[in-house]
């Protein structure tokens, strides 16, 4: 059996034909209905998996494909692998291990059922075994991420020279947090033109619920393996010169920057991360004059750093992580979330072009739609629902990990060390959206005052007993302290009443 997000066709399964097995893949009601996915995170898995299907036809294997609206699919694992060794007499299942957890225990437990002999498989993707990271971070009171990145440079010999990094430096974060200031040219993306319209009328037929935009003809993502390679190739000569100094930035002129949108490659496992970063790193050394070091570091950081400690810890605190609410938030998530009707102009942008292109970049998920849902006390388990269902690339091992984790600091530090708490500042800086607000960026309180303002001083305020001691946000206390206690009365009771009316905001 192979799932929609293991479309690996360079594992060992695939070399040669066997003439006496069958290659499952199933479009199932279990994996559409979960949450409420984008119309084109659908399309596109579907659309992928179909190919990868018609692939392994095409090298002499034998496929059994159960689409979603096929009447004998039974639209969950159980059902349809029960039927499938009834009908074809199987004598033996093999499946590659899941990186989703409630998989991992539901086929742990089908296999038990099935009455046939069972066996699971490494899927060849990542650069970590699934428990290596939990045992990187054995004993320790927190999981910093930078000292797993500096233990996965040794050891893949990945930028080194001589046992040190090159250059000199592990990090240059620094160098990478420039504001976009309109001089670089943003290269034009490259998007495919898959036409899906089987799927799409599909999807219509079969009234999944789906959220938001999509032309049927025009699937922009990539759904192949030369497809993903073929974005690889030009994220590598066109975008990487410039990922790293702007990989911070937003602005409302432009929905992608500088980045490589091979997320939903990525995860689909149509290309390795091994792949992007040899590919990366080449481009480098032949062309050093264009790619800078801190372009390079940057890109090698998300990929060999920040997704293989995210895969690691989804599997250390899996399954509690899915319950963990430190901070007790419980609110709702606004009404705007799911049609990027608010004045706020940040979260209008942001959540408008999710739900047209199914993305967003880091910092707009990290610091707008997370920030705003932390400052507004949303309860966590509604934040991730909407983080899973809305972006191509959201698979849970890495959305929970960075919406519980990074974003609404529910498991309590472990993975964040502070709360990613920004007030509208930090959106002012980084980006251009404060420009043409009906908020005033500048103001806590009275007519038009920024709502991430005085959110952001009640979010200290109202978690100052779990806060206060932490040293990396002494400043915000010490700052707050100093505050007149008028000012700060009328900055709680502008929260109060925001936080009353969020959905009017
Ligand atoms: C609240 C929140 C939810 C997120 N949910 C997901 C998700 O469901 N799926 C997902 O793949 N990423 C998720 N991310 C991480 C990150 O935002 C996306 O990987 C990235 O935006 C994808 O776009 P890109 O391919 O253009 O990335 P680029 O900016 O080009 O980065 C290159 C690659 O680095 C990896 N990467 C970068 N940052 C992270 C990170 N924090 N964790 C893991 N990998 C990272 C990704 O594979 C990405 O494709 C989330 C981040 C936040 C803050
Ligand atoms: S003023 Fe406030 S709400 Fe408006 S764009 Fe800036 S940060 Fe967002």
């Amino acid at each position: 059996m192979i799932l929609g997000d293991q479309l690996n066709s360079n594992h060992q399964w695939f070399a040669r034909p066997e003439p006496n097995a069958a290659y499952v893949l199933m479009e199932i009601r279990q994996e559409t209905d979960y949450v409420t996915h984008h119309i084109q995170k659908i399309a596109a898995f579907f659309a992928a998996m179909r190919h990868f299907a018609e692939r392994l036809r095409s090298k002499g294997h034998q496929v059994l494909y159960l689409p979603l609206d096929d009447p004998e699919n039974r639209q969950d694992l159980g059902g349809n692998l029960r039927e499938l060794v009834r009908k074809h007499g199987f004598q033996r299942f093999e499946y590659q291990w899941p990186d989703e957890y409630r998989l991992d225990r539901q086929l742990l437990q089908l296999i038990a059922e099935l009455g046939i002999p069972a066996q699971a498989f490494d899927s060849k993707h990542f650069l970590t075994e699934r428990h290596e990271v939990g045992d990187f971070f054995k004993g320790k009171k927190r999981f910093l991420m930078e000292s797993f990145y500096r233990f996965m440079r040794k050891k893949h010999d990945i930028l080194m020279e001589q046992g040190k990094p090159v250059g000199g430096k592990w990090n240059y974060d620094r160098k990478n947090q420039n504001p976009y200031d309109g001089k670089a040219p943003i290269p034009k993306p490259l998007v495919f033109s898959n036409n899906v319209s089987d799927i799409y009328q599909m999807i219509q037929k079969t009234s999944l619920k789906t959220l938001g935009q999509i032309d049927p003809q025009n699937l922009i993502w990539p759904i192949s393996r030369p497809q993903s390679l073929k974005l690889l190739d030009y994220f590598v000569e066109n975008l990487l010169p410039l990922f790293g100094s702007y990989q911070d930035a937003m602005t409302q002129a432009n929905w992608h920057l500088f980045h490589s949108r091979l997320s939903f490659s990525l995860n689909t496992k149509m290309i390795s991360p091994k792949e992007l970063i040899d590919s990366a790193v080449s481009a480098w050394q032949e062309h050093p004059a264009q790619i800078s070091l801190p372009q390079i570091e940057g890109f090698v950081r998300q990929i060999l750093g920040w997704r293989e400690y995210m895969r690691g810890l989804y599997w250390e605190l899996m399954p509690e992580l899915f319950e963990m609410n430190y901070l007790s938030h419980q609110g709702k998530l606004p009404q705007f979330y799911w049609t990027g009707e608010t004045k706020m102009n940040c979260l209008k942008q942001v959540v408008s072009q999710s739900l047209r292109h199914a993305y967003a970049h880091h910092i707009q998920r990290l610091m707008i739609t997370g920030n705003f849902a932390l400052l507004a006390g949303v309860e966590p388990a509604r934040v991730d629902e909407w983080y899973l269902g809305i972006y191509i690339d959201a698979v849970q091992w890495v959305e929970l990990t960075n919406t519980r984790g990074m974003s609404q600091f529910a498991e309590g530090g472990l993975i964040a060390t502070k709360p990613y708490a920004s007030s509208a500042r930090y959106i002012k800086r980084m980006s251009d959206y404060c420009e043409s607000c009906t908020y005033d960026w500048k103001k806590r309180h009275g007519l038009n005052a920024c709502p991430f303002n005085s959110l952001y001083w009640h979010f200290f305020e109202r978690h100052q007993n779990r806060l206060a001691n932490n040293p990396r946000i002494g400043m915000a206390y010490r700052t707050w302290a100093k505050m007149d206690a008028k000012e700060k009365r009328k900055t709680l009771a502008q929260a109060d009443a925001y936080g009353q009316n969020l959905d009017q905001l």
